[in-house]
């Protein structure tokens, strides 16, 4: 009780949520806040998040209980609602900033520059130019052209190779193809910023977004001290940080993949003693902590089938559906048909197709799900919908992602 009600005390007062309500919930409060908001906007019948702050620090308590020698830095383009990125301040976490316009969403935070890592490998010289001037001054690269750009634009900032991780395919998300260096590519890029006099500090690798083998982060903190050792066989400076990157799950695969990481670190790097150790996660802080409500815009009947459309979809929040391999589910609320038994306790169910509101037929969010008999203008809410989810909707057919509307709340896990 008392850690929670001082973490509220400070999330009240940080930036992105001072000045907005923040709801105190009870634990099993989120349906009845739901509805109460629902209640309250009957007219417009728009979706609506609600983010709760409870959860995002019980997820830090725990992050810092598992790897408390790990440094987290939130991944912004994992959802950069500003209430997530100030409660994120606000507990202590830095930040993972891939462009320009994130590096000034954390500033205007009053978020220091040293708390930011700029871990885009693949950044436009504006960008590095912006990142200089702001003292943005930890990046990522993995080619000899970025080393380039840095040595003219950014000669100051401290370098992390980024690895390919050696094995990410069991991952939702692979990165593997697209960014990391090969084995046989290390040395030479090593080299290569030594000839352009900048400082290569340490080793970064992401497995992989969405990891469901826990074990590949052993596999790449091992390829990480190759790099380390490399460097060293060349007569660079020691090495000093390792960023293991991001891929971590808010679910039961954390204490897995936490312990793989701890032991990986002590067998590797045991004896290390000055090693720093930063990390990347993004859905790990955001996937739970939001909660999608969709009103239910139409409904058609095919026998047994039950169809819906709703307000939001796969151009929308959805769009985790095709980009991030996500799976979703939605839960019933009754409130218009069904105000006595909303959530439809008992009911019995049908095979459902729910539609998102597009005319196309591509924006499908769930066939084969379970629901009971629903009306229009009542409800659906899909659970775990912060990850990779409003951050990359669109406009298309004139539903607009970025005017949903996000409430805050405080649930209190105790
Ligand atoms: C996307 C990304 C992350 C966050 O990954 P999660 O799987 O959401 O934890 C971290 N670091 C980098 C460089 C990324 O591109």
């Amino acid at each position: 009780m008392g850690s929670s009600s001082k973490s509220l005390q400070t999330i009240l007062g940080t930036p992105g949520v001072r000045g907005k309500r923040v709801t105190a919930l009870s634990k099993d409060g989120l349906t009845d806040f739901i509805q109460t908001i629902i209640f309250s906007k009957q007219e417009t019948k728009e979706p609506f998040y609600v983010l709760d702050l409870g959860a995002v620090t019980t997820l830090m308590d725990r992050w810092t209980r598992a790897l408390p020698t790990v440094r987290p830095y939130y991944a912004v383009k994992c959802n950069p609602d500003p209430a997530l990125l100030g409660t994120m301040a606000a507990m202590g976490s830095s930040f993972d900033c891939a462009s320009r316009a994130e590096i000034e969403s954390i500033l205007a935070l009053g978020v220091s520059p040293d708390r930011i890592i700029f871990a885009n490998p693949c950044k436009a010289e504006s960008h590095i130019k912006y990142a200089a001037s702001v003292g943005v001054n930890l990046t990522t690269f993995d080619s000899s052209d970025e080393i380039e750009k840095i040595r003219k634009w950014h000669p100051k900032c401290a370098l992390l190779i980024r690895i390919k991780a050696p094995d990410d395919g069991g991952a939702r998300c692979p990165l593997g193809p697209k960014y990391g260096a090969l084995p046989e590519e290390v040395a030479p890029l090593l080299q290569a910023v030594q000839a352009a006099r900048l400082t290569v500090i340490g080793v970064s690798f992401h497995v992989g977004s969405g990891a469901t083998n826990s074990r590949v982060y052993q596999r790449a903190i091992a390829a990480a001290k190759t790099a380390f050792n490399t460097a060293t066989q060349l007569g660079m400076p020691r090495m000093r940080v390792l960023n293991i990157g991001g891929g971590f799950m808010p679910n039961t695969q954390f204490s897995e993949a936490s312990s793989s990481v701890k032991a990986a670190l002590q067998s590797y790097f045991g004896n290390d003693s000055g090693l720093t150790v930063i990390a990347e996660p993004g859905r790990f802080f955001a996937e739970s902590a939001f909660t999608l409500a969709t009103n239910i815009i139409g409904k058609r009947i095919r026998g047994e089938l039950r169809e819906y459309w709703i307000n939001d979809g796969i151009y929308g929040s959805m769009n985790c559906l095709l980009y991030d391999h996500a799976n979703i589910t939605c839960k019933a609320l009754a409130c218009t048909s069904n105000r006595a038994n909303p959530t439809c306790k008992g009911a019995r169910t049908y095979s459902s197709t729910v539609f998102g509101p597009t005319c196309d037929a591509l924006d499908t969010v769930l066939t084969g799900h379970q629901l009971p008999e629903l009306q229009v203008n009542d409800w659906l809410v899909f659970p775990n919908m912060g990850a990779y989810t409003a951050a990359s909707g669109s406009n298309f057919n004139g539903f607009h992602t970025s005017s949903i509307l996000t409430y805050l709340a405080f649930s209190d896990s105790n």
